[in-house]
């Protein structure tokens, strides 16, 4: 597995492209997180609260009757039978101990669809921390139900208006606040992007994925999986469960982008797909833009894809090769979504429904004696509203 180097960096990805006030504050934290994460205390902690209000392991459930599922084993990783309904809640535990461990007062966290302020405010409910969440005002209409849900937690959600009034900015006005109260408050990152060690903290924070996929796949099958296939948005739900494969070279990995409308489209989501390198929120790696540098505006039917840029350990593993980045559009991840409901008696997170559409599609050049392995890596009760709305059903 690989560390970022002193500097932050995953081969040329990564880094701190922050504001001089920002530098001594990730120093510390560096420190700190290092000191953390070589105390078996610390992790014994993370292992419990995991264990107890999260409700890990999650199970490994073999899928029986979705696409070509009778013919080719398919595995999930059941992360929406998580405590709040998705793998998000593995790192916001895993920093809300840290902020506690080094006396942090308050928890600052950015939203986009409000899935990572939910997973925040429900840790400072439950550590006693006050949170602020900062959220783009066009999210806080579209999320409205998310909003309330912080409000019931304790937590406080600032709309913030500035530029397209999204998850952009949102992160943009967090990172500014954090800057201004950095010795009381900890920023809470939502994935596996920002500024080193942000990257890198939230991926030991999901890796718990990885190890336990990796063990229950021995244990029940006797065999590492084939492929290993996870939707991508910053990339903390891969990270998490690539980070258990990643040295078995033999176990292909597979990262699903949002391609939108489609990858050339103008109306995307897939960063590593259609962007080129540049630097968005702190560190270096490929990031949606318009021939003049400047961020795009995405698209994707699923909030929580819809993000310009990718955590920079996936551009590493995309140029070294190790894992191979692929799109599905909307209207695949529609049907998949359905699909997959219907067959097996769980409703998908729509991101979750872009890594199940790609598994049936690889599923066809697969066969009996492989063995696929996909990340759920969230429940789609908070789609159907939008899912009834744009099917037009009653
Ligand atoms: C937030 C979210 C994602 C995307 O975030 P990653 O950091 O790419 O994992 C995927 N699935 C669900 C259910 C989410 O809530």
């Amino acid at each position: 597995m690989q560390q970022p180097d002193v500097r932050g960096y995953f081969g040329e990805f990564g880094g701190r492209f922050v504001p001089e006030v920002l530098i001594d504050a990730l120093d510390r934290l560096t420190v700190e997180m290092t000191a953390a994460f070589g105390d078996p205390s610390f992790w014994r902690e993370y292992d419990e609260v995991l264990r107890d209000f999260v409700g890990r392991p999650s199970p490994l459930y073999r899928a029986e009757r979705y696409g070509d599922a009778a013919r080719v084993p398919l595995l999930l990783k059941r992360e929406d039978t998580n405590h709040t309904g998705a793998h998000k809640i593995n790192n916001t535990v895993g920093q809300a101990l840290l902020a506690r461990r080094m006396g942090k007062k308050r928890l600052i966290a950015e939203t986009g669809a409000g899935q990572h302020g939910v997973a925040t405010a429900t840790v400072g409910a439950k550590f006693g921390f006050p949170v602020d969440v900062y959220m783009g005002a066009v999210d806080v209409e579209r999320q409205a139900l998310n909003v309330y849900i912080m409000k019931v937690l304790g937590a406080t959600v600032h709309p913030v208006t500035g530029g397209t009034q999204t998850l952009k900015d949102a992160t943009n006005e967090a990172f500014r606040v954090w800057a201004a109260e950095v010795e009381e408050a900890f920023y809470v990152i939502g994935s596996v992007v920002g500024a080193h060690p942000y990257p890198y903290m939230v991926r030991e924070f999901q890796k718990v994925i990885g190890v336990e996929s990796r063990r229950e796949c021995l244990e029940r099958y006797g065999r590492l999986p084939t492929d290993v296939i996870a939707c991508v948005g910053g990339g903390s739900n891969a990270m998490g469960i690539f980070a258990g494969f990643v040295d078995d070279p033999q176990v292909r990995l597979w990262g699903v982008e949002a391609a939108g409308e489609g990858v050339d489209s103008g109306k995307t989501a897939a960063a590593l797909g259609a962007g080129r390198v540049g630097v968005l929120h702190g560190s270096r790696s490929y990031l949606l833009q318009n021939a003049h540098g400047q961020v795009q505006d995405t698209h994707s039917i699923s909030a929580g894809l819809d993000y310009p840029g990718v955590g920079p350990e996936h551009a590493f593993l995309k140029e070294s090769g190790r894992a191979t980045y692929v799109p599905v559009t909307d209207a695949q991840a529609l049907d998949a979504f359905f699909e997959f409901a219907r067959a097996e008696g769980i409703i998908p997170a729509v991101e979750s429904a872009h890594a199940i559409a790609f598994a049936k599609q690889l599923a066809a050049e697969r066969g009996p004696d492989d063995l696929i392995l996909v990340n759920l890596s969230g429940r789609g009760d908070k789609d159907i509203a939008q899912v009834r709305a744009m099917t037009g059903d009653a």
